[in-house]
């Protein structure tokens, strides 16, 4: 895998070009189940219906904010598959929640396509951090830890300033990060449990988007992390789906304010995803243990399926696409 992620452009159009010589040529072309394009095979169909585990999943719990280590099954965040070609070669990118799920994704997903990562992420999420780090690290990219609570306005403007130091610069902000906690009624959400979520997944992007802006430069992308909860929001999310109905506002807004300027604004809208986040609160334990069945999949979602996502809508060839919201939701629900 490591040696098709160095295969150059060059030896991209050459190979192709050598394989389809090929195929023209050979009698045995669609005649076997393998079909080679030069030094390429051919990407095998994947039922997507039957690619990942099904519920019923193992009721478990986790202490907020939960490490993706410690889940059963663990997720798959595309450390074995995700194959990158260089498409955000030289990128700066710094991404929110970047240590386990659709952040995870995104970093590794990055990485493979050549770009240098930092990644935040709470401090006893030092574990699932580290994973990523060695990730990053290993496609000979630069990765820098930065932990701390973006509940802070004074830690999200020191987490942009370290990046930008860190990285030289900064070309994809992923706003990420989010709490999600399950409540039956309006009447259990305390006061700090709604500012919890309103700080976290209003109020930080907010902060973070504003320290990012004056290093972006026309080209640059930011990229926020909404929901299918933002449409068709649950019963027991009265307070989170507020927030992503927000993100997907601000990416709509953002994406007019800044399009003269050159800088993208996209979002991406996850459905039931096999996350951290789940198991710590966000989802109640009749609902974890059926996750995903309720999609035309009758499964939940791997944040592996998500990565290329994240990386489509950075890459430069995606250049008229903002304000808009990608979903992937197995089926279910809509963007
Ligand atoms: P996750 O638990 O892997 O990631 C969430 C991350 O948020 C955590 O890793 C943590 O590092 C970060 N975080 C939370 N509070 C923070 C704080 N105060 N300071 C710093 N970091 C903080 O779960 P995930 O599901 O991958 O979540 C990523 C995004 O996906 C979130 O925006 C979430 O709303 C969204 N989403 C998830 C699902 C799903 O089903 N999992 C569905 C739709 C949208
Ligand atoms: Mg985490």
């Amino acid at each position: 895998m490591e040696e098709q992620n160095k295969i150059s452009r060059r030896k991209v159009i050459g190979g192709i070009g050598a394989g389809l010589a090929a195929a023209a040529v050979s009698p045995a072309f669609g005649a076997t189940d393998v079909h080679t394009f030069g030094n390429w095979t051919a990407v095998k169909l994947e039922d997507p219906v039957t690619k990942y585990p099904k519920p019923p999943f193992k009721v478990q719990f986790q202490p907020w904010p939960g490490l993706a280590g410690k889940m059963e099954p663990i997720p798959d965040h595309g450390e074995k598959s995700y194959k990158g070609s260089g498409r955000l070669m030289g990128r700066k990118a710094l991404i929110t929640g970047g240590d386990s799920g659709m952040g995870r994704a995104a970093a590794i997903a990055y990485a493979r396509e050549g770009a240098d990562v930092a990644i935040n992420y709470l401090p006893h999420e030092e574990p699932d951090a580290q994973e990523v780090v060695a990730l990053i690290k290993a496609e000979g990219r630069k990765a820098i830890a930065i932990p701390g609570d973006l509940r802070e306005e004074s830690f999200c403007t020191r987490l942009v300033d370290d990046a930008v130091r860190g990285l030289g610069g900064l070309d994809i902000l992923v706003s990420n990060a989010a709490r999600q906690q399950a409540h039956d009624s309006i009447l259990d959400i305390t006061t700090e449990q709604f500012d919890w979520t309103i700080k976290t997944n209003i109020y930080a992007p907010f902060w973070l988007i504003k320290a990012a802006l004056p290093h972006l430069k026309p080209g640059a992308v930011i990229i926020g992390t909404t929901s299918v909860q933002a449409t068709d929001p649950s019963p027991e999310l009265y307070d989170y789906a507020q927030t992503k109905a927000a993100t997907t506002s601000f990416v709509r807004s953002l994406a007019k304010q800044l399009g003269p300027k050159g800088i993208r604004v996209n979002g991406v809208a996850p459905g039931p995803i096999w996350t951290p986040l789940q198991v710590s609160g966000g989802a109640k334990p009749d609902k974890l243990e059926k996750f995903g069945a309720d999609t035309p999949y009758g499964r939940p979602g791997q944040p592996a399926e998500l990565g290329s996502i994240y990386v489509q809508l950075a890459a430069n060839d995606a250049s008229y696409s903002t304000g808009q919201v990608y979903g992937a939701a197995g089926g279910s629900g809509q963007p």
